[in-house]
């Protein structure tokens, strides 16, 4: 039988309770039998800065989804070589379920970002898209193809990577805006501490 699988894609850097909450949702709203985090290579989007070695996040990724049974993470676009193009991740995951659904889950600001992402077409046949909401952010589905998106509300985790990391950086804590493992992975491996 089909399996109903969801795609959580992300820089996770650092992983956080928005994420987890957000695949946690939609996986019971959709009923779906597994939620497969997949940690971007070299993000396209992030050129500005500096991301978190690739092992790093994966692996955070990993400690703060071990004890959720249908959470599990994927290395495909990490051991792709190059940028992460969506497109790729979806056609990797495809050939790896062909027989399976697969739902694409994006918060509201990576949504409206879609229509400016390469061959958007394609992404709608690969996958149904699922929107999430984020404080923040308003959700519309404004020149979405109809159908291929859902629009759902989540609770409302005011939490960015982007903070965790500025937080880390100034000694602030972290504590319960991220997992217990992820605060200790990240102290562990110095990660996000100011240059020296
Ligand atoms: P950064 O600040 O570095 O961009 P981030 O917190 O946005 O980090 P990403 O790894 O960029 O995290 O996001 C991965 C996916 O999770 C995206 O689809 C994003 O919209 C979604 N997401 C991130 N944080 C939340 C949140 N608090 N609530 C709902 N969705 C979220
Ligand atoms: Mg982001």
């Amino acid at each position: 039988m089909a399996r109903r699988i969801g795609i959580m894609g992300g820089t996770f850097d650092p992983v956080h309770h928005g994420h987890l909450v957000a695949a946690s949702e939609v996986q019971a709203r959709f009923d779906l039998d597994e939620v497969i985090f997949v940690p971007t290579g070299v993000p396209w989007q992030k050129g500005d800065r500096e991301v978190s070695a690739a092992e790093d996040r994966y692996l955070m990724t990993v400690v703060a989804t071990a004890s959720n049974p249908r959470f599990s993470v994927s290395r495909v676009d990490i051991d792709r070589k190059g940028v992460t193009y969506t497109v790729d991740t979806l056609r990797d995951l495809r050939a790896t379920y062909p027989d399976d659904e697969l739902f694409f889950i994006t918060g509201a600001d990576a949504l409206e970002q879609i229509l400016s992402w390469h061959r958007v077409d394609e992404l709608f046949t690969l996958a149904h898209f699922v929107g999430v909401t984020r404080p923040g952010y308003h959700l519309k589905d404004a020149h979405l193809p109809s159908g291929s998106v859902s629009l759902i509300e989540v609770p409302a985790m005011a939490i960015s990577s982007t903070d965790c990391r500025k937080r880390v950086a100034a000694g602030d804590p972290v504590w319960y805006l991220v997992p217990d493992g992820v605060v200790q992975y990240i102290s562990k491996r110095g990660l996000y501490a100011p240059e020296q």
